[in-house]
Formats: C-alpha cells, sequence, structure tokens
C-alpha cells in the first residue's frame, strides 16, 4: 500500500506533466463521474497536491478532483500516443498534448468545489503532515505532546491520519524499531524524552523514505549492502518485513505480530519496551555509553 512517501512521488511525476497545461481530455471511467470529465476537459490543471495518502488536482474551473489510492490505487504517467499494458481497471484519463496521466483502480475518487474541499472528512481530520516542507520539528513535537493521543497505543497512533497525516504500516515499525519503544506502550506513559525522539524520528525516517524511494534502512548500511549486491527489497529495511531474519544491529530474530489485521515488525532485544527489567537495563547501558 503506498504511504505517504510515494503519493507525494507521485504527486510530483504527475505535477510536472499536468501543471500550468490545458488537460484537453478528462474522461471518468466511473459512471457516478462520467458528466464531470466534460466539464473539466478544456481547463488547465494548476496544481497538484498530495495530502497525505489523498491526491488533489486543482483545475482552473476552481474544481479539484480527489483521489485516495486506498489498497490498489495507482496512478501512471506516459508520453501521450503510449497505452500501458495492464490488467488494472481504468478509473481516470487526464490527457494533454505532451502526457496521459491514468488513475487505475482507485475506488475513492471525487470532484470537488471549494465548499466540498473544505468540508471533507478525510482532509479535515488530517494531524500535521510530516511530508510538507513547510511542517516544523515544533509543530510534530507538539503533537507528541497533545493531551488528546496521551491514551493511544503507539500501534493504533502511528497508523492515525489525525496525528501524523502521511504514516503507514512499513513507517510504523521502522519508527519504533529506531526509537527502540514497542508498539503496546502508550504515548502517555513515555518520558517526554522519549516522546520527542518518536517526533524526531518520524519526522527524519519519513523525509528519508521520500528522497530514497521507500529505504528506511540506516543509509550507510544499505548503500554497503547494495555493493555487496543484496537485492533492493532485502536492504530497503531495519525490520519491516524481515520476520525470521536475524537483526541488522544485534542479531537476533525480528519478530512479526499482528495488530489489527496488520503486521508490525520488532526486534525483542533492540525493543525491549519501556516497563521490562530488560528495557531498564538497556536503559542502564545507554546511559553509561553517553
Ligand atoms: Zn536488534
Amino acid at each position: 500500500m503506498p504511504e505517504g512517501p510515494e503519493i507525494r512521488r507521485a504527486a510530483h511525476e504527475l505535477g510536472r506533466a499536468l501543471v500550468g497545461r490545458v488537460a484537453g481530455r478528462v474522461e471518468f471511467l466511473v459512471p457516478r463521474l462520467a458528466a464531470h470529465g466534460a466539464r473539466l476537459s478544456g481547463q488547465r490543471i494548476v496544481a497538484v497536491t498530495p495530502r497525505a495518502k489523498a491526491m488533489l488536482i486543482r483545475f482552473s474551473g476552481g474544481q479539484t478532483v480527489y483521489s485516495h489510492n486506498q489498497l490498489y490505487g495507482r496512478w501512471q504517467v506516459t508520453r501521450a500516443g503510449r497505452e500501458p499494458a495492464t490488467a488494472r481497471a481504468l478509473r481516470l484519463t487526464i490527457a494533454n498534448e505532451r502526457h496521459v496521466a491514468r488513475l487505475y483502480s482507485a475506488t475513492d475518487i471525487e470532484v470537488l468545489d471549494e465548499q466540498g474541499l473544505a468540508a471533507h472528512p478525510y482532509l479535515a481530520r488530517l494531524g500535521v503532515d510530516l511530508l510538507d516542507p513547510l511542517t516544523t520539528v515544533h509543530a510534530v513535537r507538539a503533537a507528541a505532546e497533545d493531551a488528546r493521543f496521551r491514551r493511544r497505543s503507539l500501534a493504533g497512533l502511528l497508523l492515525d491520519q489525525g496525528f501524523y497525516a502521511g504514516l503507514g504500516n512499513y513507517l510504523r515499525s521502522e519508527i519504533l524499531y529506531v526509537t527502540g519503544l514497542r508498539h503496546e506502550e502508550r504515548l502517555g506513559s513515555l518520558t517526554s524524552a522519549d516522546r520527542q525522539r518518536l517526533a524526531d524520528t518520524a519526522l527524519a525516517l519519513t523525509r528519508q523514505a521520500y528522497r530514497t524511494r521507500g529505504v528506511t534502512n540506516d543509509l550507510e548500511r544499505a548503500a554497503g549492502l547494495k555493493a555487496r549486491g543484496v537485492p533492493f527489497t532485502a536492504y530497503r529495511h531495519r525490520v519491516f518485513a524481515r520476520d525470521g531474519e536475524p537483526c541488522w544491529t544485534c542479531g537476533d530474530t525480528v519478530l512479526r505480530t499482528d495488530v489489527a489485521g496488520r503486521g508490525i515488525y520488532y526486534c525483542p532485544t533492540c525493543q525491549p519496551g519501556t516497563g521490562t527489567a530488560t528495557a531498564k537495563r538497556a536503559r542502564a547501558t545507554r546511559r553509561r555509553e553517553y
């Protein structure tokens, strides 16, 4: 499933192909939206903006095409005249004289006016967008201190788009691993230093994933593994989807547990949890090291 970094990369590619140009042909393959195609065709596209996992395509007439890719949706941009070979169901085509952007498989597509955009339930409840270049460290840390979230477990919180917008399943496991925290801990039971570290790590790792096409591993380690011929899927993450494999740091076996049907991957040694005896020992060791 695409997460914030993947949606932002797709928005960048869509923007380069579409923004500033007249969309000669806009065609919805979803019957309830078909009539909008004729209205939007011939308008100029003024902006393509990612909002967490949603994409907003703004037309010069003031309307915005909202799409959320859910699990299977996918944007693809080709040069005009080329037809991609795919078995996916086409939902929307936006074509100008140079490029064609196609949205496949997505089921969550809407055409919104100003009012509809302002009142949209998904957009209205988004929290701090970690990939918005204007988002500050201060705002990200402030969210981690917000009393509304104190009773929540980290497992649920890190997928809640009302907390940090743009996070998804692979980022959740990777952020928890880097901070040494366990998914079942509650935000309010962490020390203030741990909450700050959680905030800083979420911001840094999400932005790294955007820059590196989804690499959340330590970049030096990833480069070394790549140089030795290790494939992308094997060096990409620290723990995500690596259950049964040795932890890169300590050699212990990476484990998987499921919370509400979604896998969380962790190292029992590097992430002992703050309340346990092992955690206290690990903390004491860390204190000695510094
Ligand atoms: Zn480990």
